[in-house]
């Protein structure tokens, strides 16, 4: 193999951390030698170069493993905010979450105190891993370098959204002041843009880029800046007072009001339900959802005890 994989931890257990005796399959060798890198850079270093690193993924901060020919892909490596990151490079082929962005993101050759990035992180921070297209398959499902992100902007701004939540309730009052004073010169950059041109489309200033970086790269400075967003949980229950949580009732409240004409539809099965499914299935789904993620978690905690 050329590029740097992750490999899985029970097959590198039971061969007893050995190179030798780490099987690859041939068409994972030819696929990593011809498809994923230029066929040449293989000939640049032996076999004998190769490591095995056990190292902590930036996101999840458990221990994976890592295999790559000498320190690192040269090919796939990058500096993200002045931080080596080393993504898998089977996680970049095609998918384009992370290249380039300067001068957030450069390219480099080295791995120099790099920060490690799992798979199953990177699928989920944003990033789209390649899947073998088998033969006869027509269109190839893969993300084609940003073709797949069409939400990452949306998603952008709901990350940064709660970074600034987070400062607002947690960090120090000097750090509050200085990102306050930043945003406030971006809002009134973009009011003057606005106010310069009458039509919707934004004219970027002389030096602002136009191109969007990527969900997966600005979730990795959150990162850096310690904090870890989370796609699927986006409330941290630390930054929440008593107060929001009158709000929420009260956002229920109203979120049932407005299904209520669509109760009504359902008032039959309401009233006289045959299964307890069809009973649930009339229920608003803002009710429905409140009480499976407060009940499912009560239930998941305790069971995590009693295990
Ligand atoms: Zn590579
Ligand atoms: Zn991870
Ligand atoms: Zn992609």
């Amino acid at each position: 193999m050329v590029g740097m994989w992750q490999i899985d931890e029970e097959e590198i257990k039971k061969k007893h951390f050995s190179i030798k005796n780490l099987g690859v399959c041939y068409t994972h060798f030819m696929f990593d030698q011809n498809k994923l890198h230029i066929t040449n850079l293989k000939q640049t270093k032996d076999y004998t170069e190769s490591i095995i690193h056990r190292r902590r993924c930036l996101f999840c901060n458990k221990n994976k493993f890592f295999f790559s020919r000498g320190k690192n892909c040269i090919h796939h490596s990058y500096i993200v905010m002045g931080k080596n990151i080393q993504v898998p490079c089977i996680g970049q082929k095609k998918c384009g979450a992370l290249q380039e962005y300067h001068p957030l993101v450069i390219s480099t050759e080295s791995s120099k105190y790099a920060r490690y990035i799992c798979m199953v992180c990177y699928e989920k921070k944003g990033g789209y891993v390649y899947q073998r297209v088998g033969r006869g398959v027509k269109e190839d499902p893969n993300c084609d370098n940003m073709s797949h992100h069409e939400n990452d902007i949306k998603e952008i701004l709901e990350a940064i959204g709660h970074w600034i939540l987070n400062i607002a309730t947690c960090e120090k009052s000097m750090w509050q002041k200085k990102v306050l004073i930043h945003l406030v010169r971006v809002i009134t950059q973009l009011n003057q843009e606005k106010s310069n041109n009458t039509s919707d489309i934004l004219i970027p200033l002389a030096d602002t880029k136009t191109e969007i970086p990527s969900l997966f790269i600005i979730l990795i400075i959150l990162a850096l800046m310690k904090f870890n967003y989370n796609l699927d949980k986006k409330l941290n229950p630390k930054n929440l007072t008593p107060k929001n949580f009158f709000e929420f009732g009260e956002a229920l409240a109203h979120s049932t009001i407005l299904a209520k004409n669509e109760l009504k539809l359902h008032k039959k099965s309401l009233e006289s339900p045959i299964s307890i499914e069809e009973y649930c299935a009339s229920f608003p789904l803002c009710l429905v959802q409140f009480y499976n993620g407060l009940l499912e978690t009560l239930y998941k905690t305790k069971k995590k005890i009693i295990d």
